[in-house]
């Protein structure tokens, strides 16, 4: 086992791609192999809840009334529309990791990665492309939970998402079944970020210390 040192600071940081793109997959693997690196900040929705979700796990399903109030006493940091729906990310869900020493995950669309950007300037963004545009369709309607309706809006929003992608950090490709190699990516540029000298510059100043 590795020595505790400073490079194990956690870090908040965003994972963003269309709709399909298997984000949600990539995350759930993350948090099962490494639990001890990453946290997954649980956001407010008041989309409907799809089969197998459960409340405060995927995440707080709430109600529109209840969304607004929670905005209106400053307890959501960011959030966006959806879909028509609200989607938003705690404030509480940051800090409550990060002070543990694990890296938060903010599984968000990209306007919330854009107002993170700015929010959380300490946060790095990764967007995830699913392989071609053929697979990202396949993989919506193979839901089976999503309108026709829906897969449509969808899919244009995902054009407008993956034009966002020079904004980001860095850049992953999600194959079919490449959930697990995505994961090990991210915790390879996680390691990487922890490294960065900007995030570490009292290791200079306490090096003789103590
Ligand atoms: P879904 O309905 O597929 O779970 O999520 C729809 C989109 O909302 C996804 O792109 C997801 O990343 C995004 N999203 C989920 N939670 C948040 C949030 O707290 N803030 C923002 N800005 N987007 C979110």
């Amino acid at each position: 086992m590795a020595k505790e040192h400073a490079f194990t600071k956690g870090i908040p940081f965003v994972i963003s791609g269309p709709s399909g793109c298997g984000k949600g997959t990539i995350v759930k693997a993350l948090l099962e192999k490494y639990p001890e690196r990453f946290a997954l900040s649980v956001s407010a929705t008041t989309r409907k809840k799809r089969e197998g979700e459960k409340d405060g796990v995927q995440y707080y399903f709430i109600s529109k009334e209840e969304f607004e109030r929670r905005i209106a006493v400053g307890d959501i940091l960011e959030y966006t529309t959806y879909s028509n729906e609200y989607y938003g990310t705690p404030k509480t869900q940051v800090y409550a990791h990060t002070e543990m020493g694990r890296s938060v995950i903010l599984e968000i669309e990209v306007e919330g990665a854009m107002h993170v950007r700015e929010l959380l300037p300490e946060a790095f963004l990764i967007f995830v492309l699913p392989p071609n545009a053929e697979t990202l369709e396949a993989r919506l309607r193979g839901r089976g939970t999503n309108t026709e309706e829906d897969i449509q809006r969808r899919l244009a929003r995902a054009k407008e998402e993956i034009k966002m992608l020079p904004y980001y950090d860095y850049v992953i490709v999600n194959e079919d079944g490449g959930a697990a190699a995505a994961a090990d990516e991210i915790a390879e540029i996680l390691s990487a970020e922890q490294k960065r000298v900007c995030r570490q510059k009292e290791i200079a100043a306490n090096f003789f210390l103590a």
